[in-house]
């Protein structure tokens, strides 16, 4: 028997940030569950006081479910670049900042990576990281953890996706995620093979600890 707690029915996304939601709602719409977001039912965002990304998913998904006395999902993910020592990491929204420009962003990695002197591929070695966590109003909770590796390319390429997509190309592939459709970079494979982006990774591994 799983010791892990299912879900089912009606579930708060516990995000503000449109691409992730409309990523949550095409991962969970194949398993019938109702998803309303934190910004949808009006619900304050906290403050991400935490120092890792589950802490922060914690912070938020608590948050919600709290709030609206329903189980609630968040997701806290970032980029880590080596070279940085895993920076923007947990900061990477803010990297971005006041104007939400990731084109602004992405320089500002480029310029440090630069400083830092890492220009072959090896040197330039960057990850993504998703961390999921569901939160029931009884304070039960659930967590996973998905990372995908890749290079940071530079001049960034394609225009799909959101964030840090166009500058990060997969490890395995020749495309950015910028350059990919929503279906290639977070699909989940019907053979159940591993996932491409890191959510989609952590998504797989709640969809078989709570979901039917
Ligand atoms: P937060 O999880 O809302 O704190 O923000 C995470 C930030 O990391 C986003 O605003 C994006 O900039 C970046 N990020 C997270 N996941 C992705 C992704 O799949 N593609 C591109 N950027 C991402």
């Amino acid at each position: 028997m799983s010791a892990h707690r299912r879900l089912n029915g009606r579930l708060i996304i516990a995000t503000h940030n449109g691409g992730k939601l409309r990523e949550m709602r095409e991962l969970m719409a194949p398993y019938g569950i109702d998803c309303v977001s934190a910004g949808e039912l009006g619900l304050p965002e906290p403050d991400e006081t935490g120092v890792t990304f589950m802490e922060n998913a914690l912070i938020k998904a608590r948050a919600a479910a709290m709030a609206a006395n329903l189980p609630a999902l968040a997701d806290d993910s970032g980029l880590c670049v080596a070279a940085l020592d895993g920076a923007p990491g947990i900061y990477s929204a803010r990297w971005a900042g006041e104007s939400k420009d990731f084109t602004v962003a992405m320089a500002l990695v480029e310029e440090q990576v630069k400083a830092k002197g890492a220009v072959t591929a090896d040197q330039r070695g960057a990850w993504f990281i998703s961390a999921l966590a569901i939160v029931w109003p009884d304070d039960h909770s659930e967590e996973f953890e998905g990372r995908i590796d890749g290079v940071l390319v530079d001049p960034p390429r394609g225009t799909a996706g959101f964030g840090y997509d166009p500058c990060f190309l997969p490890e395995g592939h020749a495309r950015t995620f910028g350059e990919m459709t929503s279906e290639e970079k977070h699909g989940l494979p019907e053979d159940g093979s591993l996932a491409l982006s890191h959510r989609a990774r952590a998504f797989q591994m709640l969809a078989k600890a709570c979901l039917d």
